[in-house]
């Protein structure tokens, strides 16, 4: 008789080397210099799907350093806005 199997639906490869999961492919986003359209390429030479151009296709890369910076520092005025309207409304 087996071993009951374990429900590991969300189960990952450790991250070795930097090899990228099958899931995330190679997809990259690019943004069109000409037209400012964004898209998500697996082509080595992307072209845009609203004007066709081939030169001035940039990739874009994720959320970058201060957007992130910024949400968090939203994310904190937000918290910090509540909190001291909740406490202000307790203390009357
Ligand atoms: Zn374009």
């Amino acid at each position: 008789m087996p071993p009951p199997r374990r429900a590991t639906s969300c189960w990952h490869e450790p991250l070795d080397g930097g090899a990228a999961p099958a899931y995330v492919a190679r997809t990259v986003r690019y943004r069109c210099a000409r037209c400012h359209t964004e898209f998500t390429s697996d082509d080595d030479l992307p072209r845009c799907p609203t004007c066709g151009a081939r030169s001035g296709i940039e990739p874009v890369h994720a959320p970058s350093l201060p957007m992130r910076l910024f949400g968090a520092v939203l994310g904190v005025a937000i918290t910090l806005a509540l909190a001291g309207g909740l406490a202000s409304r307790s203390l009357g």
